[in-house]
């Protein structure tokens, strides 16, 4: 029998010459005959016999008529005469070739599919095709039905084929990782590797945690919440938390482009193939980022499309305290310090798989653990009003309330000693350690001062011993403590002369944020800032003393004053004080004496007779209600209120020396639906995400309109979330979480805020707030 006449590929480069083929098309053609023959290899890799010469061969020339009309006839009429039946009979085919099933598919098909794939001369996918083709006319009705057919038709095919090589076919053609990062504006925030990454075999692995910062990886490397949970997981052999960062616009335009799903920087392991992806919620606007992440890693967003084979998708952070926004996505929540929590609900997890148990069953045991919410366990039933009616329980073991974890001793869990490095610059770039957790002073507008208490501190031996290491292990040339307020911690003057002698003697800059400017403070800072001082810092957060009462600041303007002389009298320039606007029961004069206290502080540097240029900066942020603080009830001031009050701010400032910056109204009004919002706002979250909203944290990439035309669209009246005042007996969407302060104690300051009436910093004696219910305070507390 005699051969076939073959083609070759230096014939068709002759046959394009001879046929005054354009540039453009012969590029499309060899970028078909490519993805033909890649195709082609896979299925002969896996048991589907095919010509993979004669389909890349007939791939490349099936175009070479292009110009002309029913170019299919007339190119295969060329390559008869020349005796190329078999590539002749393929590029007839090719235009009108009804795609046959798998089994009985022949070398014609794998082109059909390849020229179906291919854009000008760029593999797109199929959508990508014939999304270029719907939108490249305005097609009849009929042709575009055909269109949308032939689309269906050729999906269904890829789907047989994907099922056969085991991988979908656009995988096949994904850029390599590195060439991705070429096009990107800052790769190394998506390959890890940094100094003290922990490097494990995923293989051995019981449980495997994709852990989601929601943001981009400078603000996340900065969070040291990631930096405990890596370290604490990552110290059980049998778990790998790797981790994984929001991609910025760039990076995720090519990931979406090339169908790159989320990845994690340990392994570059896709996230949908991880047991467990969890999420910090460390602020309100990250929601969306949430979503986001989600889909790139494509798993389903709400928990109840999710199967058995999904990862099993969670939470925890701050935010967390009320997770009914974000109900419909997760199937767990925790809620306190998670340092022995997240261990025991992964290994909870590892236990399940091995026993074979289902995610529900593996819900409803890890229900159990203490600080464990499962959304999906109760429904929310409102009244006719719109506020919450009560929880229902669908199983009847789930707890009636979720305590919060709560680690009654900082020292019995360990702290990163070896933290990772940042290589990209990260907003904090300094070795860490959180010196105690919790606050006493009961600003009545601070989250974080309510939901962390009671106080536990670190040992000052602790403490020594990790900074140290931390400097040791990371070679940074800074060293700052973390906590709600530094000079809090009990022997704040042991600790601080001690670390300012060791620190000076090693040339590394010591940072103490959050301090009470005392006496002792400014001697310390005066002795850490010697040679160049930066900007001090003040947060009187309120201008008046009457509505500093009202949030129980607890700062007086003797202490503002003599603060200022201090300062000026110790050589600092540049002040900087915090305050916010729109808090409760505000007035203009309150806002006045914003501009007061800089006009003050700019004349206490005039009448010193120093010399030299001063500067105050009068920073405000617009006051959103939080849950579980004293202000849960309160109304949020609307849009308007807080724009009037930023003419008001810019009138009262003394003008020169003195500079005001204020926060963006319409952000603080999403950021308050949020806060105080409950499950009926995942329906507004998917339509946010659907409208593109991600990084909305980010001034620019903050999606004004869309949120703009999203809540004045929406089918509850957002104001319902912030402008509402509740009443004390109405039951909150977060009432199921129970934080460890009583409500009683919550609403006591309340009524007290109303009066202006303080209370007192509970270290000088206890006031109540019935923490030491769950646990024991250090401080004592007392029973009621
Ligand atoms: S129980 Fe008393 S002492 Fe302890 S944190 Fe609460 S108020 Fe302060």
């Amino acid at each position: 029998m005699t051969e076939m006449k073959r083609l070759t590929e230096e014939e068709c480069y002759r046959l394009f010459r001879e046929q005054n083929t354009p540039d453009r098309v012969i590029r499309h053609c060899q970028e078909v005959s490519r993805v033909a023959a890649v195709i082609a290899d896979a299925l002969n890799r896996n048991g589907v016999a095919m010509d993979v010469e004669l389909v890349r061969i007939s791939a490349l020339i099936h175009d070479v008529a292009r110009v002309q009309d029913h170019h299919e006839i007339v190119g295969a009429r060329l390559l008869r005469s020349l005796g190329y039946e078999r590539e002749a009979e393929i590029v007839e085919a090719h235009m009108t070739h009804m795609l046959a099933p798998l089994s009985e598919a022949t070398e014609t098909d794998i082109l059909c599919l390849a020229d179906r794939t291919v854009t000008e001369n760029h593999y797109t996918g199929v959508d990508g095709r014939f999304d270029y083709l719907l939108h490249k006319r305005p097609w009849s009705e009929e042709r575009e039905k055909r269109l949308e057919d032939l689309k269906e038709l050729t999906r269904s095919f890829m789907r047989e084929i994907e099922g056969t090589i085991g991988q979908t076919v656009d995988s096949l053609f994904a850029p390599s990782l590195e060439q991705l990062l070429e096009q990107v504006e800052k790769p190394a925030r998506y390959i890890g590797g940094e100094t003290n990454m922990v490097v494990k075999d995923p293989e051995k692995m019981d449980v495997r945690f994709a852990f989601a910062f929601p943001d981009l990886y400078e603000i996340g490397m900065s969070y040291m919440g990631l930096q405990i949970l890596y370290d604490v997981t990552n110290r059980h052999e049998n778990l790998y938390l790797e981790r994984v960062f929001s991609p910025a616009p760039d990076m995720e335009e090519l990931m979406r482009k090339h169908h790159v799903p989320l990845f994690t920087l340990e392994t570059k392991s896709p996230v949908k193939q991880m047991d467990v992806f969890g999420f910090t919620l460390q602020y309100e606007m990250s929601f969306p980022t949430i979503l986001n992440m989600m889909e790139l890693a494509e798993v389903p967003l709400l928990s109840r499309d999710r199967g058995e084979g999904d990862p099993l998708v969670i939470a925890g952070g701050p935010c967390a305290v009320n997770p009914e926004p974000l109900a419909d996505f997760f199937d767990l929540f925790m809620i306190g310090d998670g340092e022995e929590l997240l261990p025991a609900v992964l290994n909870a997890y590892g236990e399940a798989k091995r026993e074979g148990l289902s995610k529900r069953e593996y819900l409803q045991r890890v229900s159990k653990l203490t600080g464990v919410y499962v959304p999906s366990f109760y429904d929310v039933q409102y009244h006719p009003d719109g506020t919450v009616k009560e929880f229902v329980k669908l199983w009847e073991g789930a707890p009636d309330r979720i305590e919060k974890a709560i680690l009654p001793d900082l020292n019995r869990v360990p702290f990163p000693e070896k933290p990772i490095v940042p290589i990209v610059e990260a907003v904090h770039d300094r070795a860490v350690v959180e010196t105690f957790r919790g606050c006493t002073r009961g600003c009545r507008f601070c989250q974080a001062g309510m939901s962390y208490r009671p106080v536990r501190e670190r040992s000052e031996e602790t403490i020594r011993r990790l900074a140290e290491q931390q400097l040791k292990n990371t070679g940074h040339d800074e060293l700052s403590l973390l906590s709600l307020s530094t000079s809090d911690y009990s022997n704040f003057e042991g600790l601080a002369t001690e670390l300012m002698d060791y620190c000076t003697k090693r040339n590394v800059s010591l940072s103490l944020p959050s301090l009470r400017l005392d006496s002792f403070s400014f001697n310390v800072l005066n002795e850490i800032q010697k040679y160049k001082k930066s900007g001090l810092t003040f947060a009187p957060e309120a201008g008046t003393q009457r509505l500093r009462d009202v949030i129980n600041k607890g700062i007086t303007e003797e202490d503002i004053f003599s603060a200022v002389e201090q300062a000026v009298e110790l050589g600092w320039r540049t002040m900087k004080f915090y305050f916010m606007d729109g808090l409760p029961t505000e007035t203009d004069e309150d806002l006045r004496g914003i501009g007061e206290i800089a006009r003050k502080a700019i004349e206490i540097f005039r009448k010193s007779g120093k010399r030299g240029r001063f500067n105050v900066t009068c920073s405000v942020s617009n006051f959103v209600p939080k849950p579980f603080t004293p202000f849960q009830w309160a109304p949020q001031a609307s849009s308007e209120e807080l724009r009037q009050k930023h003419v008001v701010l810019e009138h009262a400032m003394p003008g020169r020396n003195a500079r005001l910056t204020y926060h963006d109204d319409a952000v603080s009004v999403c950021e308050g639906v949020l806060a105080r919002g409950d499950r009926r706002m995942s329906a507004l979250l998917l339509k946010a995400h659907e409208a593109g909203c991600r990084l909305d944290a980010w001034t620019e990439y903050f999606h004004r309109d869309v949120w703009k035309e999203l809540l004045e669209n929406w089918e509850i009246d957002y104001k319902f979330y912030t402008e509402r005042k509740r009443s004390f007996d109405e039951v909150m969407p977060w009432d199921l979480i129970d934080p460890g302060v009583s409500k009683e104690f919550l609403v006591r300051e309340a009524k007290k805020a109303e009066q202006g009436l303080t209370t007192q910093d509970c270290r000088y004696g206890c006031v109540g707030c019935g923490v030491n219910r769950k646990t024991t305070c250090g401080l004592g507390g007392i029973y009621e």
